[in-house]
């Protein structure tokens, strides 16, 4: 056991121990053909690292068959031996991998969440249950599942190799990078030599390490702190409730924080604050973490460490997310400390977001202005991912002074007076970021939709994802309530003319006309599309309205130009 915490340093944004407790797989390496027959091959997409970002993204454009090749340079899932990372996976990130095919597998590995607590040493001083809040209630998928996150990259990897359409090369290492106006080249060193790929797009998802940034002269916002976290991943024998608990100021742990999450296979992670810049080697010593542990759970709670990692964070954000082909995703874009589990989340999001734009340019739906858009709605959900966990960082790690006087007052006042819980912050747990600056969404749209459930004509169940896997990466019309039959007219025109499917969403009174039809009895669907009474909504495949109106008329034809780069094309026969 000794030597699994031998080879410690807080070296990069995740920190971690080398050693690993966990069994990941391992995926072959085969010699690429470049290498044999000396010439460049030419892809309309190359995705360089195979993180939960990469793979995301891989999926989702397999999915809309798109041909394309990622390269990762290691042959595993998982980060270096850093394996046990993300483990918290939001209601979002959840329908997205619905969409994809592997949400099922998660479900059955993972561990459903939806109360946490905090407490202030024995007080507790805040609590949530998120099936309570509407906001959460309505979807197919639960607000939260803790799984580790290389068991999710797993199950991304199978998908992929199922749907074709998408290489996957282990052992892959891209070490150079040029782009001008014909194409992007990437240098490529594996086991059996060299090579050299061309592409029209580039997707960075080689994480907080990016080479990239520096190839493409992206400049960052970046931040560390002294804040210093340690890891054990443990089974017990007998164990807490399944709830996330955390202490912001915990007596077991000399009044610093301390998390407590249920994730699969009966493992916990708890995660302790350290004494600011701890030493990663004395903290993740085994008889430290045994002693930690004891002092948390009693020494006859029949402790079983799986895995140990050691932690420090930064904060870093990309001026831009799109550098000409390249397109930064995931961790190569923005860094963020772990609280509210938006660094994997908003990767996936950043994945879902590019996937179907880049599906509908290289498919001739949408204009390549569209890919613009990429940059303006996820760089600004980085932007407000960097200010909500930096508020949280310095919530839990308070410079001397104001910020640390804030949180005292915070913490008394919430032991007493429910009004002063919402100060306490221990993580706001990830969202589906809304876009108000997105050149391909107006004013009205921009807001994320549910996967919520409605009837087929025949009575079965269905839900928004059977809609846009039935609309194939085209646009969704949803036209709520009945219809004239002009309107009716200028929907068929309009599904004719542009990449657009219309349905009918009709209440139990309403009368189908000569569109497609569901029927939405409780108005889930329409809540979910955030419209009231007569009226539309578009709907993009990352299931996120691009706009909202009353008639349909112009109004409508306008938002399905700009949803698509605007100009509308026709599609290919
Ligand atoms: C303690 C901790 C807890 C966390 N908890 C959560 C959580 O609960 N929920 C959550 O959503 N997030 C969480 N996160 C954050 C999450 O782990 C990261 O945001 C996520 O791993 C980023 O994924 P990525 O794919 O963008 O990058 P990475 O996971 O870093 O993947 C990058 C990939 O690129 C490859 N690569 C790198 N360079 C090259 C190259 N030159 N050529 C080819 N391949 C290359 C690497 O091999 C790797 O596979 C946590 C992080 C930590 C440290």
């Amino acid at each position: 056991m000794a030597d699994r915490y031998a080879e410690v340093a807080y070296t990069n944004g995740y920190e971690s121990t080398a050693g690993s407790g966990y069994q990941l797989p391992e995926y072959p390496f085969h010699a690429p053909p470049e290498i044999a027959s000396g010439e460049a091959s030419h892809h309309p997409v190359v995705i360089v690292g195979g993180g939960i970002t990469g793979l995301t993204a891989a999926c989702a454009l397999a999915q809309y068959g798109i041909p394309a090749v990622l390269l990762d340079e290691d042959n595993t899932v998982g980060v270096k031996g850093a394996s046990s990372r993300g483990i918290c996976y939001t209601q979002k990130s959840l329908e997205i991998f619905e969409r994809l095919g592997v949400y099922e597998r998660i479900a059955a590995k993972g561990i459903q969440w939806s109360v946490g607590r905090t407490f202030a040493g024995n007080d507790e001083v805040y609590s949530f249950d998120l099936k309570q809040q509407g906001s959460f209630n309505l979807s197919t998928q639960p607000p939260f599942i803790n799984i580790q996150q290389f068991y999710i990259e797993a199950y991304l990897v199978d998908r992929i190799y199922e749907l074709g359409h998408v290489e996957l090369r282990w052992k892959n290492r891209v070490t150079a990078f040029r782009q001008d106006n014909e194409c992007a080249t990437l240098t490529v060193s594996t086991p059996a030599g060299e090579y050299h790929l061309r592409a029209d797009h580039v997707i960075d998802a080689t994480g907080c390490h990016s080479p990239f940034r520096q190839w493409v002269g992206a400049s960052v916002t970046a931040k560390k702190g002294d804040d210093r976290w340690c890891i054990a991943d443990v089974r017990f024998s007998k164990h807490p409730p399944v709830e996330r608990h955390t202490w912001i100021e915990a007596p077991f742990n000399e009044n610093r924080a301390v998390w407590q999450h249920l994730m699969g296979d009966d493992v916990w992670r708890i995660d302790y604050q350290m004494a600011p810049d701890s030493d990663p080697a004395e903290v993740s010593r085994e008889d430290v973490v045994r002693e930690r542990l004891a002092r948390q759970f009693g020494a006859d709670a029949g402790i079983e460490i799986v895995w140990v990692g050691p932690y420090a964070y930064r904060s870093e954000c990309v001026d831009r997310m799109r550098h000409g082909r390249v397109f930064l995703m995931g961790d190569s874009a923005k860094v963020v400390s772990p609280f509210g589990a938006r660094g994997g989340n908003t990767g996936i999001a950043d994945a879902d977001n590019l996937a179907w734009k880049l599906a509908a340019v290289l498919q001739g739906r949408a204009t390549p202005a569209l890919l613009d858009s990429y940059d303006e709605e996820r760089h600004e959900a980085a932007q407000q991912n960097v200010l909500v966990t930096n508020r949280t960082a310095r919530f839990l790690r308070p410079a001397a002074g104001v910020e640390k006087l804030f949180r005292d007052a915070a913490l008394s006042l919430a032991r007493q007076h429910p009004f002063a819980r919402q100060f306490v912050n221990t993580g706001r747990m990830a969202v589906a970021n809304p876009y108000t600056r997105s050149g391909a969404c107006d004013a009205t749209g921009g807001q994320s939709v549910q996967n919520v459930a409605f009837h087929w004509p025949d009575g079965s169940r269905g839900t928004v994802n059977d809609l846009l896997r039935w609309a194939q990466g085209r646009l969704l019309v949803l036209v709520f309530g009945s219809t004239s039959a002009t309107a009716l007219e200028r929907l068929q025109d309009l599904a004719a003319t542009a990449p657009v499917r219309c349905v009918q969403v009709l209440g139990p009174d309403d009368l189908a006309g000569a569109l497609e039809h569901v029927r939405d009895p409780q108005g889930h669907l329409q809540g979910a599309c955030h419209v009231f009474g007569h009226a539309w909504a578009l709907l993009r495949p990352d299931s996120y309205v691009a706009a909202t109106g009353e008639s349909v008329d112009a109004s409508l034809v306008h938002a399905v130009g700009r949803a698509l780069g605007a100009a509308i094309e026709e599609e290919p026969a």
